[in-house]
């Protein structure tokens, strides 16, 4: 076993620092956690499915079938998933079922019968459950109330109205008119570091260029961030419905006037956030522990694994994947990673895989830019993902405040919800954090038939583009 494993993981030695990352985690392989949990029989229950929402495109790996527990009984077949803030529950209980334990992440459309998500923005549910699409098509069948629910949630790409469907008909109608009613732009003024943007209802904010570079769907890469940037030409379309922006490079981006109004109203909620959410360094007994051991990964041979402990997988093919943290939309990460390479083609060549040691690319931070260091710590981001979303930290320390515990961070599938009051602080932060981790970045190559397990708490996981590439990537709570 120690022949393969060396052979697979081939370090460079010429650099001290990931020397060492490879050695420490290649002492001993350790997967008697995971062995277990192999053996552990499967759990009574229907069968999994790939659940992919139509509308919003969230996609994960989901149970089909009733749900009756305890005081929640639904009329239909519906996908679920194992509770996604509880731990994984290693005894079997007597208890089937038991409605906390279980996520409900969406069903099919009465109408139409595609799958939905049960976000606000994609379905709705009036006596039966329904898609968006259907209500839209067929208003005349639905209340008043339920067609303005439905058109003011389809307004906002960001799942924060949740508590609309159970407002009163008078509220809807009140947000809905204010909405339609303040939705043409007025005027833009560039200013030196941000756009001032102006409605006709006479509501005006201040929007710097850096974030609205970055709340595109074109956002740069970490290392790409330039705090000084500014377009070289804005203007209110003829519509008055969006923003054009030409960024240099002849880059053009339109911004829509209930995207810009969205983020500026919770933009004012940046600082209640805070409040709120207090994280406390509570580093629980999660899976990456008893198998990793505290090292960042190992390879191993891909053995089979339980259905029931897989919270989700994905594939990545030959396209590049900035490295960040897997799932961040969840309040609890998951926190194992297992990436099983697989046959392609051409079996000869390893599939490459990009981690970066988060932790020690942290604690680099820390001596070189501290003030930056310092800023990130009291700055949550916010990942969304179909219907879930979860803010965190960057990183989070023990209880002495001294040592890094754990991190998370996602440059790709962070929302652009504005989360702190001095963006440009944010910017810059983030730029020396992707130069920090860019110097503790290793590539590991892979073979076909082999597996590596990451922790997701301590590692990022990306892929450079690379031709023929097939990984398939599951996460363990
Ligand atoms: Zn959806
Ligand atoms: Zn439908």
């Amino acid at each position: 076993m120690e022949d393969t494993l060396v052979t697979d993981i081939v370090p460079d030695q010429q650099d001290s620092t990931k020397g060492n990352v490879s050695k420490s985690s290649l002492e001993e392989e350790s997967g008697s956690a995971v062995q277990a949990d192999v053996q552990q029989e499967e759990q009574q229950g229907p069968e999994y499915f790939n659940f992919k929402c139509v509308l919003c495109g969230f996609s994960v790996r989901a149970r089909y079938g009733p749900m009756k527990a305890g005081i929640l009984s639904y009329k239909h077949d519906v996908y679920y998933l194992r509770s996604l803030n509880q731990q994984i529950d290693r005894v079997k209980t007597k208890k089937k079922n038991d409605y906390k334990k279980f996520a409900i992440i969406g069903a099919k459309c009465y109408s139409c019968h595609r799958d939905v998500c049960n976000r606000v923005q994609c379905s709705f549910f009036y006596k039966e459950n329904y898609c968006l699409d259907c209500i839209m098509q067929k208003r005349k069948e639905f209340p008043e109330k339920v067609i303005q629910v439905s058109c003011f949630a389809r307004a906002f790409p960001q799942p924060r109205l949740r508590l609309l469907t159970i407002m009163s008909a008078v509220t809807a109608r009140a947000v809905s008119s204010v909405i339609s009613k303040c939705q043409p732009l007025r005027s833009c003024m560039p200013l030196a570091k941000s756009l001032k943007i102006e409605w006709d209802d006479g509501y005006q904010a201040e929007f710097p260029y850096c974030w609205l570079r970055d709340a595109t769907s074109k956002r740069p890469a970490l290392v790409h961030i330039d705090v000084h940037m500014k377009p070289e030409q804005v203007e209110v379309e003829r519509s008055r419905e969006s923003l054009q922006v030409q960024w240099p490079s002849y880059l053009y981006l339109s911004y829509s006037s209930s995207f810009l109004r969205d983020s500026a109203l919770h933009s004012s909620e940046a600082n209640s956030l805070h409040q709120i959410h207090t994280h406390g360094s509570e580093q629980t007994d999660n899976a990456a522990k008893h198998v990793l051991n505290g090292k960042l990964f190992l390879s191993t041979h891909q053995t089979p694994i339980a259905e029931s402990l897989v919270m989700g997988q994905c594939e990545w093919n030959s396209s590049a994947q900035e490295p960040g943290t897997l799932w961040p939309h969840l309040q609890t990460v998951p926190s194992l990673v297992i990436i099983d390479a697989m046959e392609t083609g051409s079996t000869m060549q390893p599939a490459l895989i990009t981690l970066i040691d988060t932790m020690k690319a942290l604690e680099a931070m820390e001596q070189s830019h501290p003030e930056e260091f310092a800023f990130l710590k009291q700055c949550e981001l916010e990942y969304i993902e179909g219907p879930f979303r979860a803010l965190h930290p960057i990183y989070e320390l023990d209880d002495e405040g001294r040592q890094i515990i754990s991190a998370t961070f996602n440059n790709r599938t962070r929302s652009s919800a504005i989360t702190t009051n001095s963006l440009e602080k944010l910017y810059l932060s983030l730029q020396k954090l992707g130069r920090v981790c860019a110097e503790y970045s290793l590539q590991i190559p892979l073979f076909p038939g082999r597996r590596l397990i990451v922790d997701n708490t301590k590692a990022m996981i990306g892929a450079p583009a690379q031709k023929e590439r097939r990984l398939l990537l599951r996460l363990l709570s």
